[in-house]
């Protein structure tokens, strides 16, 4: 598979013409044969939006998981509260990306489930709409080993992607640093398992196909041109500070 849209929507194809049903976290568990469809959120929501539309277009739902502790991305913004309620709009459902190295007294499972009430309660603001799902940004051995059952007051619990349930009964794939580890195509075409969890991240898509170096480095420059166009609504007449052309 190719790190393009095109390749991304062959494997939406195949993986129906093999017979997965394309689920979510709420909705598998009557299913023989099917799919979980997650995407991190760890550097650029623009970026998730796009692959939200392809998705959209191939009437497939999937879970976008945000961080609200990112240093690339501020969910309070106006420009990402609109971006992730386009995600939304388009019918996918919205869960917690969580970083539990933000923390420093996060000693036990229990520090763990109160932070991440704590966060799903403030993303929840942002998007106007009930968080049901959480996903752990490079999680530690004590949070993977402790197969986290989450729980605030009253009824509110979250499902844990990372819980025992969704590494036993599927077979999770994913392309993390733009590789997969084995080989994605076959294990759809093969059917070698009744129950796939596939991770995605948007941020390595695109129309044309880029290597992991293209795709950092034009991320990297590509935060220099956001931060002039934040710029010029803070310092008047930048132009005449720096010019647009003077940035990479
Ligand atoms: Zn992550």
């Amino acid at each position: 598979m190719d790190f393009t849209y095109n390749g991304y929507r062959k494997m939406i194809y195949s993986l129906r013409e093999h017979g997965y049903r394309i689920c979510t976290y709420r909705n598998w568990q009557c299913e023989e044969q099917c799919v979980i469809l997650r995407h991190d959120i760890d550097n650029s929501i623009e970026k998730a939006l796009q692959l939200a539309e392809i998705e959209k277009e191939e009437d497939v739902i999937s879970t976008y998981f945000v961080m609200v502790t990112s240093d690339f991305y501020n969910v309070f913004s106006k420009k990402n509260e609109e971006l992730l309620r386009g995600i939304l709009s388009y019918g996918h459902n919205i869960g917690l990306h969580f970083d539990e190295m933000r923390y420093s007294d996060i000693f036990t499972p229990e520090d763990a489930n109160n932070r991440i009430i704590n966060e799903a309660e403030l993303l929840e603001k942002v998007i106007g709409e009930e968080v049901k799902e959480v996903s752990m940004h490079r999680p530690s051995k004590m949070i993977l080993d402790a197969d986290l059952k989450i729980s605030g007051e009253g009824e509110k619990q979250l499902t844990n992607s990372y819980s025992l349930l969704y590494f036993k009964e599927f077979k999770y794939i994913s392309d993390s640093r733009r590789r997969w580890r084995e080989p994605v195509d076959e294990i759809i075409s093969n059917k070698l398992y009744p129950k796939l969890h596939i991770l995605t991240h948007a941020f390595w898509y695109n129309d044309i196909e880029k290597d992991l170096r293209s795709s950092v480095l034009e991320f990297l420059n590509s935060g220099n041109r956001q931060r002039y166009e934040t710029l010029l609504d803070n310092i008047s007449n930048l132009s005449s500070i720096v010019k647009m052309e003077e940035i990479y």
